[in-house]
């Protein structure tokens, strides 16, 4: 058995869960084992089989009288570290977004949608007044990667953007399942051309917000057992979007690996990887991962779903990497209250159990793409709360601090 610092967690729920099932014979804790991944063929339907395009319907309404905690605002203000704010280049519109985090209680957002050049330049002026609120990233941009020259003239409009008031820089999982090479094989995170890049943000002491990687279940093949598919997605015969079996695309591990060179490669540079790196499918691998790289950072931000179906567990996980873990959202300015933030915080701060997970993405039919199921709170003590909220955002965000303090005191 491997060993790994996440193992005694894993027998500690376990022993708690399971221990009516031990037998007279054994001493000792019961013994435990994580199963292997199902293989790509255990998920496969039968050759032949077609997507009928039955519409998966929404949810069932649940028949149980559960306690639910009165909640609909954040209990400290939280610095959402992962926002797109795309239409954010008016007063008007920072006034509109800013009155809604204000009604849920987040303190201050990372805006991932600057982009870059004259665009960005118009959203930072318009932010200028709201800057204690709304962190504006430069979002990266692999046009022209191929063309010589690139490294230096897009880390030079980093440099330009870091000047400018960006706090930072957004890349999304474009980097390892789009971009490609003149070839057509897709760039990795540790491609050496992107060298320049990571050493810009870190001259700069910018963290960098990183997307790589997709939900597991993408790269599994499209079938009645792929969990994603249960929740509704590709239900119309012929619809493969964004999955990536056996169509050309890199394996989530080649994806991984990348990542994890990116990371030992540019120990200078602070990582703060979107969506719990998206390995929240593996525990125990996530937790290798933050104990290998000290310059990493996860945050929360559509994974509620998948860390709410095992709240003992990522209760203590998040309880033991409280210094590693931010709050993120992935929400936008048309996010809903009551469906999208308050199960944000009915997850992180209650006990309620068996509520719906934040709805951040709909099927056709109405039923949560992110998994048909249910979740339970976690109920993180305040002192975690805090660090999670916006002590561990603060490090990366240091300017936003006299906000957040502020707001704070006002509560
Ligand atoms: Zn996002």
């Amino acid at each position: 058995m491997r060993r790994s610092p996440v193992r005694p967690l894993l027998v500690a729920v376990c022993f708690v869960v399971c221990s009516g099932h031990t037998s007279d014979l054994q001493t000792g804790p019961p013994h435990v084992t994580i199963p292997p991944m199902p293989t790509m063929e255990s998920i496969k339907p039968p050759d032949g089989w077609q997507a009928t395009g039955h519409i998966v319907p929404p949810m069932p309404v649940t028949l149980l009288r559960l306690p639910r905690t009165n909640i609909t605002r954040a209990k400290f203000p939280a610095v959402d570290f992962h926002v797109h704010a795309g239409g954010l280049n008016t007063q008007e519109a920072y006034e509109t977004f800013i009155k809604l985090l204000d009604s849920v209680g987040v303190g201050a957002v990372v805006n991932l949608n600057g982009t870059t050049g004259a665009k960005l330049d118009a959203v930072l002026k318009a932010g200028e007044p709201y800057k204690d609120r709304v962190a504006t990233f430069i979002t990266f941009s692999a046009d022209g990667i191929n063309e010589p020259g690139w490294p230096a003239r897009f880390a030079g409009e980093m440099e330009r953007a870091f000047k400018a008031g960006a706090l930072g820089m957004k890349v999304a999982k474009g980097l390892g399942l789009g971009a490609t090479n003149p070839d057509g094989t897709y760039i990795q995170a540790d491609d050496p051309r992107l060298d320049a890049v990571w050493a810009m943000a870190a001259k700069y002491d910018r963290p960098v917000m990183i997307h790589t990687s997709d939900s597991i279940g993408r790269f599994y093949p499209i079938g009645p057992k792929n969990e994603r598919f249960e929740a509704g997605l590709w239900h119309v015969p012929g619809d493969v979007r964004e999955n990536y079996y056996d169509n050309g695309f890199p394996s989530h591990e080649v994806i991984e690996r990348a990542r994890e060179n990116m990371h030992r490669k540019h120990p200078r540079t602070r990582f703060v990887n979107a969506h719990l790196a998206m390995l929240y499918y593996d525990p125990e691998k996530l937790a290798k991962f933050l104990d290998t790289h000290p310059n990493a950072d996860v945050e929360i931000s559509a994974t509620v779903q998948d860390l709410g179906r095992a709240p003992r567990l990522w209760r203590q996980f998040i309880i033991k990497y409280q210094d590693r873990v931010l709050m993120g959202s992935d929400g936008s300015p048309d996010r809903g209250v009551d469906d999208f933030w308050t199960p944000h915080w009915r997850y992180l701060e209650t006990y309620d159990e068996y509520f719906a997970h934040p709805a951040q993405l709909r099927t056709v039919g109405g039923s949560p793409g992110h998994g048909r199921w249910n979740i339970s709170g976690i109920g993180l003590p305040d002192s975690v709360l805090r660090k999670v909220y916006y002590e561990n955002a603060l490090r990366h965000l240091p300017s936003l601090r006299d906000s957040i303090m502020k707001q704070l005191a006002g509560r």
